[in-house]
């Protein structure tokens, strides 16, 4: 039987059960998988069926939780990694000629800005950006031989919202193969491929763990790309582990109970800073007052369990706020049970000019908080002693 629920989808999706009949799945910690015989062995390796041959290719562990997300998205078919970041590589990577080009949003996770411009460099693919508040100009950077359009949405860390159903339309007018790394969103909040895109990338890592356990990575989206994505990889070695794919799977039984909570939680503190004299500027796509809250209430479920905001006073006064937390965790991970805050003006983007931090709307004073799972007035009595004692 099949359904169209999401949390149904998470739960019983299963790959076949064994002669145990076991209810929950159990871990194949294998690296290899045996052949009848020789035809067997020969039929396998010629793709004449679907089957196990070898880890690095595919395991039932990571094909169950690459099913449920294709199931969740709305997507062909998918290939799990090792971390976000090499599925973010290896989609590229298999994708890319040399002398291609990529038109992105300036406002993307740090190691993928960090590709783009350290790395794919070296095979003479460039990167052109356009700013989240610039889309009408898109076009403009759009030359022969760009080949990919990609972005995020809601952004890291700033919290903005791109229109993904805007951005779907321009990449299928140009016919550029539209990229959407949907982590901040989940599968639960946002489905991109409804607005267009033809391959969704997520960190497992964050949301879909959701526990700060295990890293993980995926890719989701039209069957001809995943099958050139899949040839890379099943050649090039980024594949998730079984135990890590396990894990994951087991975290997407979940996955909605959780963003729903997480959720709840960002609103309430979103609108608890809203009313903090030492703030001076809340973002999260739900409250009114973001900049693009009709187009976050077009695109998600909900607004996710990122707050951002700027606190009065620059770097000095965002240092101070993170020495004065009690309760909640000063760490790079996101999408964790426990509330996270960081400070990225003075950690993650410190190496950025301040022109450069402007670009992707980091401001001296702006505060990242990952909201958990913690009961939330512990979680706002915590910001707000921090905020207090922070002057
Ligand atoms: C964390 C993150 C990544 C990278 O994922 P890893 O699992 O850490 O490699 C990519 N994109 C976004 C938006 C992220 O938050």
């Amino acid at each position: 039987m099949t359904s169209n629920h999401i949390e149904t989808q998470a739960i019983r999706t299963q790959i076949e059960r064994t002669e145990f009949l076991e209810h929950s799945n159990p871990l194949y910690l294998t690296s290899s998988f045996v052949f009848e015989d020789a035809e067997d062995m020969r039929a396998s390796f010629a793709e004449e069926k679907r089957r196990n041959i070898y880890s690095r290719f595919t395991n039932p562990n990571t094909s169950e939780f690459v099913s449920k997300i294709c199931k969740m998205e709305g997507a062909e078919d998918g290939y799990a990694f090792a971390t976000g970041m090499s599925a973010v590589f290896s989609t590229f990577a298999a994708l890319l000629n040399s002398d291609d080009h990529i038109v992105s949003s300036r406002s993307i996770f740090g190691s993928t800005n960090s590709l783009f411009t350290k790395f794919l460099p070296k095979w003479n693919i460039e990167t052109s950006y356009f700013k989240v508040n610039e889309v009408d100009h898109i076009e403009s950077l759009i030359q022969p031989n760009t080949k990919v359009l990609y972005a995020e949405s809601p952004t890291n860390p700033a919290v903005d919202i791109l229109d993904l159903d805007f951005l779907g339309q321009i990449a299928k007018k140009h016919n550029l193969i539209f990229i959407v790394d949907n982590c901040f969103a989940t599968p639960y909040l946002q489905q991109p491929i409804q607005f267009g895109a033809d391959l969704v990338i997520h960190s497992a890592t964050k949301l879909i763990d959701g526990q700060g356990r295990v890293l993980g990575g995926v890719t989701v989206g039209r069957a001809d790309l995943i099958r050139e994505i899949y040839l890379f990889s099943r050649n090039t070695g980024p594949a998730l582990s079984p135990f890590n794919a396990w894990i994951l799977s087991k975290s997407l039984e979940t996955l909605v109970v959780r963003v729903e909570r997480h959720c709840e939680n960002a609103v309430k503190v979103a609108e608890f800073l809203e009313t903090h004299p030492q703030v001076q500027l809340v973002k999260y796509p739900f409250l009114p007052s973001h900049p693009q809250y009709e187009i976050a209430k077009k695109q998600m479920k909900l607004g996710g369990n990122v707050v951002s905001f700027e606190i009065k006073g620059g770097v000095d006064a965002g240092r101070n706020f993170l020495n004065s937390i009690k309760l909640c965790s000063l760490s790079a991970n996101l999408g964790d049970t426990r509330t996270i805050v960081t400070h990225p003006a003075s950690t993650t983007h410190s190496k950025l000019s301040v022109e450069d931090r402007l670009e992707t709307s980091i401001t001296d004073g702006l505060i990242r908080v990952s909201v958990g799972l913690e009961n939330v007035e512990d979680i706002i009595a915590d910001l707000h002693q921090a905020l207090t004692n922070e002057r």
